[in-house]
């Protein structure tokens, strides 16, 4: 079903009149963590301001170590859902079990699975009935026919809405968090249908990376990017601050953007 055999058509998802996938890019930013609602209140403006169409920020939070913060639960789920509407942004967020998945779909627009729940399948099997769009993010180890394998349980579970995420593999390189592959984004868009997001905020690691691969991503033909961005980076709940741009540098790195592709 993730084949453009099967589908020659580009898939277009969309959500409250936002179009994703068939040639307008979408930006997703925000933080890491959903903080407090104060914090995701004035990211949303801020996200809303600079021309983005999708907040991002995780409630649950798949951290490396089980002593790290592990997000603020479902109550995050409701301040982002209400940051959400009141700046006129969708919504997206991980859910890390199936559990999760029906309150998570309750209140965002769209699910996240993360890299390291690409190959949860009881978890792809519950999203595939869940009835909202799927990000779905490439495994830090998983070859191409692995992610789109991981894509065929939730559109077998009869959820047609899935998009592909590549955020970064790992490699011998230890100077970035991971290796963006931006090879994956024309050989996704050419093996199937679905849109193809980048997250050159995993994908490297570093602040500083995120302009360039961002434009470099675009340039590969990615449908969308998802991208950290933080009133105050140094004091994050997560460890991703490191990667996240400052308010000023998103919103020029929009500005750019709408030079390089037309946004929604
Ligand atoms: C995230 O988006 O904050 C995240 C945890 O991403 P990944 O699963 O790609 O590490
Ligand atoms: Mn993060």
């Amino acid at each position: 079903l993730a084949s453009r055999d099967f589908h020659p058509e580009d898939t277009v998802i969309s959500i409250k009149g936002v179009n994703i996938g068939g040639g307008e890019l979408v930006v997703m930013g925000g933080p890491c963590a959903v903080e407090s609602a104060e914090q995701i209140d004035e990211i949303a403006g801020l996200v809303k301001a600079a021309g983005g169409q999708v907040l991002r920020g995780g409630a649950f939070k798949p951290r490396t170590g089980p002593y790290s913060f592990q997000g603020v639960g479902v109550e995050g789920l409701i301040m982002m859902a209400e940051a959400g509407k009141k700046h006129d942004l969708l919504t997206i967020t991980e859910v890390m079990t199936p559990e999760y998945v029906d309150i998570c779909a309750e209140y965002a627009d769209i699910l996240q699975v993360g890299t390291r729940n690409m190959q949860n399948f009881d978890l792809l099997r519950k999203l595939g009935t869940c009835g909202k769009p799927v990000l779905l993010k490439r495994g830090f180890s998983a070859t191409y026919d692995e992610l789109l394998n991981a894509a065929e349980y939730i559109l077998a579970g009869g959820n047609p809405n899935v998009m592909l995420c590549e955020r970064g593999i790992r490699t011998f390189e230890t100077y970035t968090r991971n290796t963006l592959d931006l090879t994956a984004i024309p050989v996704l868009k050419d093996l199937s249908h679905l849109p193809v997001i980048s997250d050159p905020s995993h994908g490297t690691g570093r602040r500083e990376l995120v302009e360039p691969m961002t434009k470099a991503s675009v340039a590969a033909g990615a449908d969308g990017l998802i991208i950290e961005m933080h009133t105050d980076p140094d004091n994050s709940m997560t460890g991703d601050g490191v990667q996240s741009l400052f308010p000023d540098q998103f919103a020029g790195l929009l500005q750019d953007l709408e030079k390089l592709a037309p946004i929604v």
